[in-house]
């Protein structure tokens, strides 16, 4: 039966369903900047010594994508090309 409610309540319904699939999926990316100064971290290798060699490095997607860092808690951005001073070959 289509009274007036349900067809109110259908249309809330849809107005629901089309705001949500306007909003856009974000990748949440973040930075612990506390841990990047105390540890000296820098995007660019020392020598040969780099994140994607280093035994605390978590691989991103692919081998040139962004990972994380075992000792960075909640830092997405790290790069496989970075360095920091607890470096430790992996
Ligand atoms: Fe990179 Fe330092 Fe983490 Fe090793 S400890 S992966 S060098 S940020």
């Amino acid at each position: 039966m289509n009274t007036p409610i349900n067809q109110d309540r259908r249309r809330m319904l849809k107005l629901g369903g089309t705001a949500l699939a306007m909003i856009p999926v974000i990748a949440l990316a973040a930075k612990n900047d506390g841990m990047r100064s105390s540890m000296k971290y820098k995007d660019s290798p020392e020598g040969d010594k780099a994140c994607a060699d280093c035994v605390q490095f978590v691989a991103g997607k692919g081998p040139n994508d962004a990972g994380g860092c075992k000792i960075f808690p909640g830092d997405t951005e790290i790069s496989p090309k970075g360095y920091c001073v607890a470096w430790v070959k992996g």
